[in-house]
């Protein structure tokens, strides 16, 4: 006997009896509080923002804020923190330049 509160009609149910009625339909793309297909509410729940510590219900505010302090916002992807990959050493280039340094010094050469 374990319930859930469903988003749909804001009730709790049984998780083994749920109501048909109350399985999510929205379609891809679908905004899950607006019956419109492919549109973006700028409302969203109360979301505190680091900056001030106000709570705020608009996305558009929120942004807003963010960018009026000078910082923006970067999503969460971690490759964004992983070093970039080192470019190879030119192994041919090196042996080279050692060859190079081995004759003139067999040559005489001192610096
Ligand atoms: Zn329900």
């Amino acid at each position: 006997m374990r319930q859930r509160f469903c988003k749909v009609c804001r009730e709790w149910h049984e998780t083994d009896a749920w109501p048909l009625e109350c399985y999510p339909v929205a379609s891809k793309g679908q905004s899950d509080r607006l019956p419109i297909p492919y549109f973006i509410s700028d409302t969203t729940e109360p979301i505190q923002h680091p900056i001030d510590q106000k709570f705020y219900t608009s996305k558009s505010t929120f942004e807003k804020i963010t960018r009026d302090a000078g910082y923006e916002t970067v999503g969460n992807d971690p490759a964004r923190l992983r070093p970039a990959p080192k470019p190879k050493a030119d192994r041919a280039a090196i042996k080279q330049s050692v060859e190079k340094a081995i004759a003139r010094y067999n040559n005489g050469e001192r610096v």
